[in-house]
C-alpha cells in the first residue's frame, strides 16, 4: 500500500476518534483498535472508507501481549509495511479516594495506560526498526506532572508514561524512532461532559486561554511530531492544556 501508516490506540471515541478522522485526512492509511465498541468503530471505519479512506479496525486490549502482537500482525497483514506512525492514546482512569481505591482499579489503569503503551510501543517498534525508523506519540495528560485529585491510579500511570517516553526516545533513537508525548489538558468529549456537564464553564475560567480543549488541538500536535517538522525531536512533551497546568498556586 502507498499510504504511510498510522496505527490509534482507542480510536472508536473521543480524542481517538478524531485522530482517526484527521490522520485518515491528512492521507494516512489508519488502523486503530477498540476494547468493546464493535459498532462504533465499525461505523467510523465504513464512514471514512466510503469517503475514500483507508481504514481498518479491530478489537484488542492494549494491555493484553497476545493481542496487541495479533493486532499488530493483522495490520501488518493489512497494510504491508511497517508503521511510521504509532499513536498511544487508548486510556481510562477511576476517580477515588487513594484510601477507597480498589485493588483491581488500580491493576486495569495501569495495565491499560502504561502497560499499553509499553506493548504497543514494542510492537510497533520492532517493525520501525526493521524498516529503518518511525514516529511514536504518547497521549499523556496534565498528570503527567501534577498530581489531581482522586485520580491516583490515572496519575501514577501517567507519570510513568512521562517517563517510558523518555526510556523508549532514548533507547530508539538510534533505530530512527521518535518518541514524544502530547499532555492533554481538559478536552471536550463525550466521556468528559458526562463527569461533568458544564464542562467548558468549570474549566475556562481557570485556563489562562480562557476555553476548554477540543480534539482537534490535540490532532493538531500528534500531526506536528509526526511531521518532519518534528525530525530533530524526541523525548518531548508538549502540554496541550491552554496552559492550564502551567499556572503555579501563589499564596498571596
Ligand atoms: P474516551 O473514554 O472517549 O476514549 C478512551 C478510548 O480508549 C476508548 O475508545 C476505549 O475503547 C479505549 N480503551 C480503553 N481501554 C482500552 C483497552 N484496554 N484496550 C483498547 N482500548 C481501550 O476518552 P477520551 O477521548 O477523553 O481520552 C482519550 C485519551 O486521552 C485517554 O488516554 C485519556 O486518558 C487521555 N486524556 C483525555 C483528556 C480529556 O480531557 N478528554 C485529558 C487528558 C488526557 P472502547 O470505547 O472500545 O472501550
Amino acid at each position: 500500500m502507498s499510504k504511510q501508516l498510522a496505527i490509534v490506540t482507542g480510536g472508536s471515541t473521543g480524542i481517538g476518534r478524531h485522530l482517526v478522522e484527521a490522520l485518515v485526512k491528512a492521507g494516512y492509511a489508519v488502523a486503530f483498535n477498540h476494547l468493546g465498541a464493535p459498532a462504533e468503530a465499525d461505523s467510523l471505519a465504513s464512514a471514512l472508507a466510503a469517503e475514500g479512506g483507508t481504514v481498518m479496525a479491530a478489537a484488542c486490549d492494549v494491555g493484553i501481549k497476545a493481542e496487541v502482537d495479533a493486532f499488530h500482525d493483522a495490520v501488518a497483514q493489512w497494510h504491508g509495511a511497517a508503521p511510521n506512525l504509532l499513536v498511544n492514546n487508548a486510556g481510562i482512569q477511576t476517580w477515588s479516594p487513594l484510601l477507597d481505591l480498589a485493588e483491581e482499579r488500580w491493576d486495569a489503569v495501569i495495565q491499560t495506560n502504561l502497560k499499553g503503551s509499553f506493548l504497543n510501543i514494542q510492537a510497533a517498534a520492532l517493525r520501525m526498526k526493521a524498516a529503518g525508523g518511525g514516529a511514536i506519540v504518547n497521549i499523556g495528560s496534565g498528570c503527567n506532572k501534577l498530581a489531581f485529585p482522586n485520580l491516583v491510579d490515572y496519575t501514577a500511570s501517567r507519570g510513568g508514561v512521562e517517563q517510558l517516553t523518555k526510556s523508549a526516545a532514548v533507547e530508539l533513537g538510534p533505530f530512527g524512532i521518535r518518541v514524544n508525548c502530547v499532555a492533554p489538558g481538559a478536552i471536550i468529549t463525550e466521556r468528559t461532559l458526562l463527569e461533568a456537564p458544564d464542562f467548558e464553564g468549570s474549566w475556562a475560567p481557570i485556563t489562562p486561554l480562557r476555553r476548554a480543549g477540543r480534539p482537534d488541538d490535540v490532532a493538531d500536535v500528534v500531526l506536528f511530531f509526526a511531521s518532519p517538522s518534528a525530525r530533530f525531536v524526541t523525548g518531548q512533551t508538549l502540554w496541550v492544556d491552554g496552559g492550564a497546568f502551567t499556572r503555579a498556586p501563589w499564596p498571596y
